[in-house]
């Protein structure tokens, strides 16, 4: 069966013709891999739109992963649009991998976090950074209406907590942001390793640069982290490359970094 025969069977079905369950189901499969007709369908039948955006999206979810994120943003811009809202997608996403490793030694949180403080001082998530601990929003097309939900929620000022895994080297990046001030955000850092963690003996460090509009970067802050030792940093409005750095205290020269961009508006 070719795609022009299962759109047909498919018209057919839909106008009322009996077709046999079987060729009903073969031509949904191969009328499937038409994403642009299927989504037309399904708009037509009366299906949400971000049903359709979610089955796309989990049948490219593995490619997409391997797409560095700016590339993504260019190439897939409605499914990386759809990640901003959806959280059901935005867990999947990260779930495969939070991590890119460009160079040696170095893993990159594969997308920023970008957050923004609304008028009432609260901050939002903006991004498609890895979901908080706890998840703060809803999924779907309530992303708009759930802030405004937040505005009357009384803990709307909890602080907003991530916990990044390295399954690789056992240990977890726990980073907590909240309010500083209307310009300001506190950023605190700490980590926590497994007994059998191979960094549990290596002088773990934080750094904190900040990125001009001009491409100049200056270091914000810099501090050592121990485990469960939390570093605080203020940080203003800007954007951010924050490292966490792992020196074996035997032989200097062979660091791990994990690195994560962090955009604050
Ligand atoms: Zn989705």
């Amino acid at each position: 069966m070719n795609t022009k025969e299962a759109k047909e069977i498919i018209a057919k079905f839909t106008i009322g013709y009996p077709v046999a369950k079987e060729t009903l189901e073969k031509a949904y499969d191969v009328a499937k891999m038409d994403n642009k007709y299927f989504g037309l369908l399904k708009k037509e039948l009366g299906l949400s739109d971000d049903v359709t955006r979610c089955e796309i999206f989990r049948e490219r979810v593995d490619e997409l992963s391997e797409m560095i994120h700016e590339k993504m943003k260019d190439e897939a811009t409605e499914l990386w649009n759809h990640l901003l809202s959806c959280l059901d997608c935005r867990k999947l996403y990260w779930g495969i991998g939070k991590w890119e490793e460009e160079k040696k030694d170095i893993k990159k949180l594969k997308a920023p976090i970008v957050l923004q403080m609304n008028k009432f001082g609260q901050i939002q998530d903006v991004g498609i950074g890895p979901p908080e601990k706890e998840f703060k929003f809803v999924a779907g097309a309530a992303a708009v209406a759930m802030y405004d939900i937040h505005t009357m929620d009384i803990n709307a000022d909890k602080p907003w907590e991530w916990e990044l895994e390295d399954e690789e080297f056992g240990c977890t990046i726990n980073l907590k942001i909240e309010k500083s001030d209307a310009e300001n955000y506190q950023f605190i850092c700490w980590l926590s390793c497994t007994e059998d963690s191979p960094i549990k003996n290596s002088e773990l460090l934080v750094e904190a640069r900040k990125i001009e509009e001009s491409g100049a970067k200056y270091i914000v802050f810099r501090g050592p982290v121990g485990q469960l030792q939390k570093v605080p940093g203020r940080l203003g409005l800007g954007f951010y490359i924050i490292q966490i750095i792992a020196e074996w205290l035997s032989k200097k020269s062979s660091n791990h970094v994990w690195e994560i961009s962090l955009e604050l508006k």
